[in-house]
Protein backbone atom coordinates (compact mmCIF):
# COMPACT_ATOMS: atom_id res chain seq x y z
CA UNK A 1 0.00 0.00 0.00
CA UNK A 2 2.84 2.18 0.84
CA UNK A 3 4.63 1.40 -2.25
CA UNK A 4 1.82 2.20 -4.07
CA UNK A 5 1.24 5.50 -2.64
CA UNK A 6 5.21 6.69 -3.56
CA UNK A 7 4.85 5.37 -7.23
CA UNK A 8 1.36 7.08 -7.25
CA UNK A 9 3.20 10.55 -6.24
CA UNK A 10 5.86 10.34 -8.68
CA UNK A 11 3.15 10.15 -11.41
CA UNK A 12 1.80 13.14 -10.10
CA UNK A 13 4.81 14.99 -9.67
CA UNK A 14 5.60 13.81 -13.60
CA UNK A 15 2.45 15.21 -14.90
CA UNK A 16 2.72 18.23 -13.31
CA UNK A 17 6.54 18.62 -14.55
CA UNK A 18 4.89 17.87 -18.39
CA UNK A 19 2.17 20.33 -17.90
CA UNK A 20 4.57 22.88 -16.79
CA UNK A 21 7.37 22.27 -19.12
CA UNK A 22 4.64 22.53 -21.71
CA UNK A 23 3.79 26.19 -21.26
CA UNK A 24 5.87 28.92 -22.28
CA UNK A 25 9.16 27.32 -23.08
CA UNK A 26 9.57 28.62 -26.45
CA UNK A 27 11.58 31.52 -24.95
CA UNK A 28 14.80 29.55 -23.62
CA UNK A 29 17.01 32.42 -24.54
CA UNK A 30 19.98 32.84 -22.36
CA UNK A 31 20.48 36.73 -22.58
CA UNK A 32 19.82 37.49 -19.14
CA UNK A 33 19.01 40.88 -17.38
CA UNK A 34 15.61 42.51 -18.39
CA UNK A 35 13.74 42.03 -21.71
CA UNK A 36 11.80 38.93 -20.00
CA UNK A 37 14.08 36.37 -21.21
CA UNK A 38 13.86 32.73 -19.85
CA UNK A 39 17.06 30.53 -18.38
CA UNK A 40 16.21 26.62 -17.98
CA UNK A 41 18.11 24.95 -15.68
CA UNK A 42 18.19 21.00 -14.99
CA UNK A 43 17.39 19.98 -11.28
CA UNK A 44 16.09 16.84 -9.72
CA UNK A 45 12.53 16.66 -8.99
CA UNK A 46 12.54 13.92 -6.75
CA UNK A 47 15.32 14.36 -4.13
CA UNK A 48 13.63 16.10 -0.86
CA UNK A 49 16.43 18.93 0.45
CA UNK A 50 18.31 18.34 -2.70
CA UNK A 51 16.40 19.40 -5.77
CA UNK A 52 12.21 18.28 -5.21
CA UNK A 53 9.02 19.56 -7.33
CA UNK A 54 5.69 20.24 -4.86
CA UNK A 55 2.64 21.38 -5.75
CA UNK A 56 3.56 24.97 -4.37
CA UNK A 57 7.04 25.42 -6.46
CA UNK A 58 10.71 24.17 -6.63
CA UNK A 59 12.89 23.48 -2.82
CA UNK A 60 16.05 21.87 -2.02
CA UNK A 61 19.81 22.96 -2.24
CA UNK A 62 20.28 22.60 -5.65
CA UNK A 63 17.38 24.90 -6.50
CA UNK A 64 18.88 27.53 -4.10
CA UNK A 65 22.12 27.36 -5.82
CA UNK A 66 21.39 27.53 -9.21
CA UNK A 67 18.19 30.51 -8.02
CA UNK A 68 21.42 32.48 -6.96
CA UNK A 69 23.87 31.40 -10.17
CA UNK A 70 20.79 32.48 -11.94
CA UNK A 71 21.08 35.72 -10.40
CA UNK A 72 24.44 36.70 -11.22
CA UNK A 73 23.89 35.63 -14.69
CA UNK A 74 21.34 38.35 -14.50
CA UNK A 75 17.97 36.15 -14.07
CA UNK A 76 14.91 36.40 -11.84
CA UNK A 77 13.74 34.05 -9.95
CA UNK A 78 10.27 34.18 -12.74
CA UNK A 79 12.66 33.74 -15.10
CA UNK A 80 14.07 30.44 -14.64
CA UNK A 81 12.10 27.09 -16.18
CA UNK A 82 12.66 24.10 -13.97
CA UNK A 83 13.57 21.08 -16.17
CA UNK A 84 13.81 17.42 -14.52
CA UNK A 85 17.10 16.17 -15.74
CA UNK A 86 17.52 12.44 -14.16
CA UNK A 87 20.92 10.85 -13.68
CA UNK A 88 21.23 9.47 -16.65
CA UNK A 89 20.11 12.27 -18.67
CA UNK A 90 22.41 14.74 -17.79
CA UNK A 91 25.03 15.13 -20.17
CA UNK A 92 22.69 14.65 -23.42
CA UNK A 93 20.28 17.42 -21.86
CA UNK A 94 23.51 19.59 -21.85
CA UNK A 95 24.78 18.96 -25.23
CA UNK A 96 21.55 18.98 -26.76
CA UNK A 97 20.84 22.64 -25.28
CA UNK A 98 17.77 21.65 -23.63
CA UNK A 99 19.26 23.22 -20.46
CA UNK A 100 21.57 25.62 -20.04
CA UNK A 101 23.35 24.38 -16.66
CA UNK A 102 22.63 21.49 -14.25
CA UNK A 103 22.45 21.44 -10.59
CA UNK A 104 21.22 17.91 -10.13
CA UNK A 105 23.66 16.47 -7.14
CA UNK A 106 25.96 15.79 -10.44
CA UNK A 107 29.15 14.66 -9.63
CA UNK A 108 32.23 15.57 -11.27
CA UNK A 109 34.22 12.99 -12.67
CA UNK A 110 36.80 12.46 -15.33
CA UNK A 111 34.15 9.96 -17.57
CA UNK A 112 32.03 12.90 -17.67
CA UNK A 113 34.36 15.28 -18.13
CA UNK A 114 34.86 13.77 -21.87
CA UNK A 115 30.79 14.76 -22.89
CA UNK A 116 30.61 18.49 -20.37
CA UNK A 117 32.42 20.79 -18.19
CA UNK A 118 31.60 21.88 -14.31
CA UNK A 119 31.93 24.84 -12.77
CA UNK A 120 32.48 24.50 -9.11
CA UNK A 121 32.55 21.98 -6.85
CA UNK A 122 30.13 23.68 -4.53
CA UNK A 123 28.97 20.24 -1.93
CA UNK A 124 31.19 17.63 -0.88
CA UNK A 125 28.89 14.41 -0.22
CA UNK A 126 29.83 10.74 0.21
CA UNK A 127 27.75 7.21 -0.81
CA UNK A 128 26.09 5.75 1.21
CA UNK A 129 23.79 3.21 2.12
CA UNK A 130 20.19 3.88 3.26
CA UNK A 131 18.87 0.59 4.84
CA UNK A 132 16.12 -0.69 7.29
CA UNK A 133 16.71 0.34 10.70
CA UNK A 134 16.85 -3.37 12.15
CA UNK A 135 19.79 -3.24 9.67
CA UNK A 136 23.17 -4.49 10.60
CA UNK A 137 25.28 -3.80 7.55
CA UNK A 138 28.52 -2.09 8.62
CA UNK A 139 30.55 -1.86 5.68
CA UNK A 140 30.34 -2.02 2.16
CA UNK A 141 31.26 -5.63 1.27
CA UNK A 142 28.53 -6.53 3.36
CA UNK A 143 26.54 -5.76 0.27
CA UNK A 144 28.17 -8.45 -1.44
CA UNK A 145 25.29 -10.80 -2.46
CA UNK A 146 22.02 -7.95 -0.88
CA UNK A 147 19.66 -7.01 -3.12
CA UNK A 148 20.59 -3.14 -4.03
CA UNK A 149 18.75 -0.20 -5.79
CA UNK A 150 20.32 2.17 -7.13
CA UNK A 151 20.00 5.26 -10.32
CA UNK A 152 21.10 4.26 -14.26
CA UNK A 153 24.26 6.90 -14.86
CA UNK A 154 24.79 7.29 -11.41
CA UNK A 155 28.29 7.17 -9.74
CA UNK A 156 26.93 5.34 -7.35
CA UNK A 157 25.91 2.52 -9.44
CA UNK A 158 28.86 2.34 -11.15
CA UNK A 159 31.26 2.38 -7.88
CA UNK A 160 28.94 -0.75 -6.39
CA UNK A 161 29.75 -2.52 -10.06
CA UNK A 162 33.44 -1.24 -9.70
CA UNK A 163 34.96 -1.22 -6.54
CA UNK A 164 32.28 -1.64 -3.36
CA UNK A 165 30.13 -4.28 -4.06
CA UNK A 166 30.18 -6.27 -7.68
CA UNK A 167 28.88 -9.00 -6.37
CA UNK A 168 25.46 -7.41 -4.71
CA UNK A 169 22.57 -7.87 -6.97
CA UNK A 170 22.18 -4.73 -7.96
CA UNK A 171 19.11 -3.11 -9.42
CA UNK A 172 19.12 0.05 -11.70
CA UNK A 173 16.07 2.67 -11.99
CA UNK A 174 15.54 5.80 -13.38
CA UNK A 175 15.54 7.63 -9.67
CA UNK A 176 15.93 6.92 -6.64
CA UNK A 177 12.47 7.65 -5.14
CA UNK A 178 11.48 4.42 -7.22
CA UNK A 179 14.25 2.35 -5.20
CA UNK A 180 12.12 3.46 -1.99
CA UNK A 181 9.21 1.47 -3.23
CA UNK A 182 11.41 -1.71 -3.18
CA UNK A 183 13.28 -1.25 0.67
CA UNK A 184 9.05 -1.17 2.26
CA UNK A 185 8.56 -4.19 0.36
CA UNK A 186 11.67 -6.33 1.08
CA UNK A 187 12.49 -6.53 -2.44
CA UNK A 188 15.76 -4.97 -2.06
CA UNK A 189 17.94 -4.63 1.01
CA UNK A 190 19.53 -1.76 0.57
CA UNK A 191 19.43 1.85 -1.63
CA UNK A 192 22.74 3.18 -2.29
CA UNK A 193 23.61 6.62 -3.25
CA UNK A 194 24.73 10.07 -1.80
CA UNK A 195 24.19 10.87 1.71
CA UNK A 196 22.97 14.00 0.98
CA UNK A 197 19.87 12.39 -1.21
CA UNK A 198 19.46 9.59 1.41
CA UNK A 199 19.19 12.25 4.69
CA UNK A 200 16.10 13.95 2.76
CA UNK A 201 14.53 10.84 2.34
CA UNK A 202 14.97 9.15 5.82
CA UNK A 203 13.91 12.02 7.52
CA UNK A 204 10.27 12.45 5.59
CA UNK A 205 7.29 11.53 7.79
CA UNK A 206 5.97 7.71 6.30
CA UNK A 207 9.91 7.03 6.69
CA UNK A 208 10.64 7.98 9.78
CA UNK A 209 11.92 5.17 12.02
CA UNK A 210 11.86 2.95 9.32
CA UNK A 211 15.13 3.06 7.35
CA UNK A 212 18.64 4.60 8.74
CA UNK A 213 21.63 5.41 6.73
CA UNK A 214 24.44 3.54 7.72
CA UNK A 215 27.04 6.75 7.79
CA UNK A 216 29.88 4.87 5.35
CA UNK A 217 31.13 7.69 3.71
CA UNK A 218 31.79 5.42 0.72
CA UNK A 219 33.40 7.44 -1.84
CA UNK A 220 33.94 11.84 -2.34
CA UNK A 221 31.06 12.73 -4.28
CA UNK A 222 31.76 16.53 -5.53
CA UNK A 223 28.70 18.11 -7.17
CA UNK A 224 29.59 20.57 -10.13
CA UNK A 225 27.33 22.83 -11.85
CA UNK A 226 27.36 20.95 -15.64
CA UNK A 227 27.78 22.90 -18.27
CA UNK A 228 27.98 22.71 -21.98
CA UNK A 229 31.74 21.34 -22.79
CA UNK A 230 33.86 23.94 -23.93
CA UNK A 231 31.38 27.22 -22.59
CA UNK A 232 35.02 28.42 -20.49
CA UNK A 233 32.78 32.15 -20.20
CA UNK A 234 29.62 30.41 -18.67
CA UNK A 235 31.69 28.49 -16.18
CA UNK A 236 33.95 31.07 -15.07
CA UNK A 237 30.90 33.24 -14.40
CA UNK A 238 29.30 30.18 -12.38
CA UNK A 239 32.31 29.84 -10.35
CA UNK A 240 32.20 33.55 -9.74
CA UNK A 241 28.80 33.44 -8.36
CA UNK A 242 29.19 30.10 -6.50
CA UNK A 243 32.79 31.90 -4.70
CA UNK A 244 30.23 34.84 -3.78
CA UNK A 245 27.79 32.44 -2.54
CA UNK A 246 29.77 31.52 0.25
CA UNK A 247 31.09 34.82 0.85
CA UNK A 248 28.23 36.42 1.88
CA UNK A 249 26.73 33.31 3.53
CA UNK A 250 23.98 32.63 1.21
CA UNK A 251 25.52 29.19 0.64
CA UNK A 252 25.79 28.24 4.42
CA UNK A 253 21.95 29.83 5.06
CA UNK A 254 21.22 27.73 1.94
CA UNK A 255 22.67 24.43 3.54
CA UNK A 256 20.91 24.85 6.68
CA UNK A 257 17.00 25.51 5.47
CA UNK A 258 17.51 22.08 3.14
CA UNK A 259 19.86 19.84 4.96
CA UNK A 260 18.79 20.88 8.55
CA UNK A 261 15.77 19.11 8.76
CA UNK A 262 17.02 16.20 7.64
CA UNK A 263 19.38 16.61 10.24
CA UNK A 264 22.28 16.01 7.49
CA UNK A 265 25.85 16.84 8.87
CA UNK A 266 27.57 18.97 5.41
CA UNK A 267 31.02 19.27 5.11
CA UNK A 268 32.69 22.63 4.99
CA UNK A 269 31.99 24.54 2.09
CA UNK A 270 34.62 23.57 -1.21
CA UNK A 271 36.69 25.88 -2.50
CA UNK A 272 36.49 26.12 -6.80
CA UNK A 273 38.54 23.94 -8.21
CA UNK A 274 39.32 21.78 -5.14
CA UNK A 275 38.11 18.19 -6.55
CA UNK A 276 38.60 16.23 -3.11
CA UNK A 277 39.45 12.52 -4.52
N1 LIG B 1 26.20 12.31 -7.21
C1 LIG B 1 26.02 11.07 -7.87
C2 LIG B 1 26.03 11.23 -9.39
O1 LIG B 1 26.20 12.31 -9.88
C3 LIG B 1 24.78 10.34 -7.41
C4 LIG B 1 23.55 11.18 -7.35
C5 LIG B 1 22.81 11.26 -8.68
O2 LIG B 1 22.64 10.23 -9.35
O3 LIG B 1 22.40 12.35 -9.03
O4 LIG B 1 25.91 10.27 -10.11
Amino acid sequence: MKARKVTAAAAAVLALSVSATACGSDDKDDKGSGGGKKITIGIKFDQPGVGLKTPDGYTGFDVDVATYVAKELGYKAGDIEWKETPSADRETALQRGDVKFIAASYSINDERKEKVDFAGPYLLAHQDLLVRSDDKITKGTDLNGKKLCSVTGSTSAQNVKKEIAPKAQLREYGTYSECIDGLGSGAVDALTTDDSILAGYAAQEQYKGKYKLAGLKLTNENYGIGIKKGDSALQKKIDAALTKMVKDKSWEAAVKKNFGPANYKNEPAPKIGDIVK
